[in-house]
């Protein structure tokens, strides 16, 4: 692959600014950057190697949902790396891999080996359920993984099965394993759900301060139509935010760093605790990001319906300045914002087709 940006390149992305108007690359030494309309850096992708997953919470996915992407039409691991290898040279350092559950995607360390190696990718993370994490964990953190989050709403069993319709002890044997391996930081991710999890904040709060973990609480959004009104649970994170600040002393503005989330600090504790706001306060002019699904699809917006589809190019034979081009056109068509709160019903997609 070629992975060094030359100057015959570096003209044909002009060409293709000039032609377009709407999105450029930006040089800053031998680095490239890639500038979606709306002037944001593009700098992180979230990769998804599946759309399956071994849970069904209920505010993702329909409890029979079956009508997955065919194998046929995944990427597999040499097109992924190609693919993440256009993105590498046009600036892109960060990827997280997601799904679906990406631990149902067979040999996945051998992928994230291959992803690791890239230049310019200097950041490698992972977002898992944990359900097969305690097998894994140890050959994800050999393959340069360093940075893990688990979503995990409950650490009562009953609930678990009820939000999920799985088991939680698994989940609770992967993030020992994981910390048993190294990953660091790991962090909780927990969708904040009224007369679901509401009670349970200070327990999360606890679990974290004992195991080192970062939480992180998300707001519920309305992402496909799983025939349950999710909506009905929604809790604006302020709520509790304040309903933690009457026990615990939090300590504002720690930990900027490139995510959508505002973090606190326990007082005297090293636990940070992580806002993410998607529908109260959208961070919509500070996005990213974009999102590669496992067939091959760039979607532009987690709530919005644009997207460009690279499979087709990378299977007819696409030389790799091609493939870089066709990046820089896609991101010329990343929307501004979603329309979660003015348009909820819009989203058909459901979180495990684009990536979550
Ligand atoms: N299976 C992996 C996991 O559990 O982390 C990755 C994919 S999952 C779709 C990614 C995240 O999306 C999870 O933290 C999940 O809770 C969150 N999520 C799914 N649907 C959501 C919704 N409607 N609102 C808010 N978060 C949602």
């Amino acid at each position: 692959m070629d992975k060094q940006p030359d100057s015959r390149y570096h003209q044909a992305m002009s060409t293709t600014v000039m032609a377009m108007h709407i999105s450029s690359t930006q040089t800053d030494g031998d680095r490239i950057s890639l500038i979606d309309p709306f002037n944001r850096k593009i700098e992180y992708l979230r990769l998804s190697v599946t759309d399956k997953c071994n849970l069904r919470c209920f505010y993702c996915l329909p409890k029979h949902f079956k009508d997955f992407e065919q194998p046929a039409h995944w990427l597999t691991f040499d097109e992924i790396e190609r693919v993440i290898g256009a993105f590498a040279d046009l600036g892109v350092a960060k990827v997280r891999i997601t799904g679906g559950e990406p631990l149902l995607r067979k040999d996945l360390p051998v992928l994230a080996n291959q992803l690791s190696q890239l230049r310019g990718i200097d950041d490698l993370s992972l977002s898992t359920n944990a359900v097969l994490l305690s097998r894994q964990a140890q050959s994800l953190r050999d393959a340069s993984i360093s940075r893990i989050n688990v979503s995990l709403d409950t650490l009562k069993p009953e609930r678990f099965t009820q939000i999920t319709g799985g088991k939680l002890q698994p989940v609770l044997d992967g993030l020992m394993a994981a910390k048993q391996a190294g990953f660091a930081p790991i962090k909780i991710n927990m969708v904040a759900m009224k007369d679901i999890n509401d009670d349970e904040f200070e327990d999360m709060v606890d679990f974290c301060l004992e195991h080192d973990f970062t939480l992180r609480f998300i707001e519920t959004m309305p992402v496909g139509d799983t025939g349950i009104d999710a909506s009905q649970h929604y809790l604006n994170l302020k709520q509790v935010k304040n309903k933690l600040a009457d026990q615990y002393e939090l300590i504002p503005g720690v930990m900027p760093g490139g995510g959508p989330a505002r973090y606190v600090q326990v007082k005297d504790t090293n636990l940070r605790i992580g806002f993410i706001t998607p529908i109260s306060q959208h961070f919509c002019e500070t996005c990213n990001r974009v999102r590669l699904s496992v067939d091959g699809t760039l979607y532009l917006c987690l709530g919005q319906d644009h997207k460009y589809e690279l499979r087709p190019l990378l299977r007819q034979g696409i030389s790799d300045d091609g493939l870089k081009n066709a990046i820089v056109e896609a991101i010329a068509i990343k929307p501004e914002k979603h329309e979660f709160r003015s348009n909820p019903g819009q989203v058909v997609r459901f979180m495990n087709m684009t990536g979550g």
